[in-house]
């Protein structure tokens, strides 16, 4: 037994070893990284169904890594959220989305309603700091309160929704938007989201995937609609990769909608083309 148990923690710590040299190797990549601007952002186009029209945008964080080549979040975002690398990493990108939208709206005087979204991590989201950097950011690029929407994912929220409530009402504070992302999943408690002071919903895409096929996952969307639309928040439905969906979806009357069938995730100088066309229609 006493053998045993030697080997049992061997074996654990080797495992750890490994993990932890593993960790602090792509984490000091994470690090380099920054300081070389390997990190660059994309933009989503969000659009108003019916009308077409391109409300808003939404930053999707890329890392263009010099050895492996273009690395998605779902690669990096968790090791940054586990080494803390997240702080600084989620920084950088909501002073450039929102540099970014101002300098936007500056040259595309037209498109001044254009908001700009942002992915905030659990762990950005635990951070008592977090209000006075997103204050001092808006100063920095003199972007507009309300022409920033942050996401936060509703299992986030759902954590501690207690706490969540408190970091949220500061949040407003500052006149910005909120989303709570991934919608649907995170098994919200109506009581709670009834006093989030929260923006809009962003339906989860695992149920518009299957919306045309599982009746059930229609239902659901309708339902979250209804439910939106008794407390006032707007809708946005993510993931539409299909015609149909669109067509079922304005069907439905949801109001905005993202995905594939509208836009890709666009550079920032495909973006800009897209500014510019919509500038001049
Ligand atoms: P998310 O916030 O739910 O973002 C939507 C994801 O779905 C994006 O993946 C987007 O490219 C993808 N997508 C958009 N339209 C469609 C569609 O029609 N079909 C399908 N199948 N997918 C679609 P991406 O860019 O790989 O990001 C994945 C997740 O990583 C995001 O999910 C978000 O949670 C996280 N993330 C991305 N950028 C950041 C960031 O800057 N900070 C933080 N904390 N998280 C980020
Ligand atoms: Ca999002
Ligand atoms: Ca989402
Ligand atoms: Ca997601």
């Amino acid at each position: 037994a006493k053998e045993s148990g030697r080997n049992k923690i061997r074996v654990f710590s080797k495992k750890m070893l490994e993990r932890v040299l593993k960790m602090s190797r792509l984490e000091h990549e994470l690090q380099a990284a920054r300081k070389n601007n390997q990190f660059f952002l994309v933009y989503q186009p969000i659009f108003e169904t019916g009308t077409e029209k391109l409300s808003g945008m939404e930053a999707l964080c890329r890392w263009q890594h010099p050895k492996h080549g273009l690395l998605y979040p779902k690669e990096f975002i968790p090791i940054a959220e586990e080494s803390g690398d997240i702080i600084d990493l989620g920084l950088w990108v909501l002073r450039e989305a929102c540099s970014t939208m101002a300098a936007w709206h500056k040259n595309f005087p037209e498109l001044s309603e254009l908001i700009i979204s942002v992915n905030i991590s659990a762990v950005q989201f635990r951070m008592a700091s977090l209000v006075d950097q997103v204050s001092t950011i808006l100063e920095e690029t003199q972007l507009q309160p309300d022409k920033l929407n942050l996401e936060i994912t509703e299992s986030t929220i759902m954590e501690n929704a207690e706490s969540a409530l408190f970091m949220l009402k500061r949040l407003k504070t500052l006149g910005i938007r909120l989303s709570i992302d991934d919608f649907g999943t995170g098994y919200s408690s109506l009581s709670y989201l009834r006093q989030f002071p929260v923006t809009s919903l962003k339906v989860d895409k695992s149920f518009t995937a299957d919306m045309l096929e599982e009746e059930n996952s229609l239902e659901i969307i309708k339902a979250m609609l209804a439910l939106a639309n008794a407390m006032k928040l707007e809708v946005i439905v993510e993931g539409v990769e299909q015609s149909h969906q669109l067509k079922e979806l304005e069907r439905i009357q949801c109001k905005y909608v993202q995905g594939f069938h509208l836009a890709r995730p666009l550079s920032l100088e495909k973006a800009e083309d897209l500014l510019a066309k919509t500038h001049t229609c």
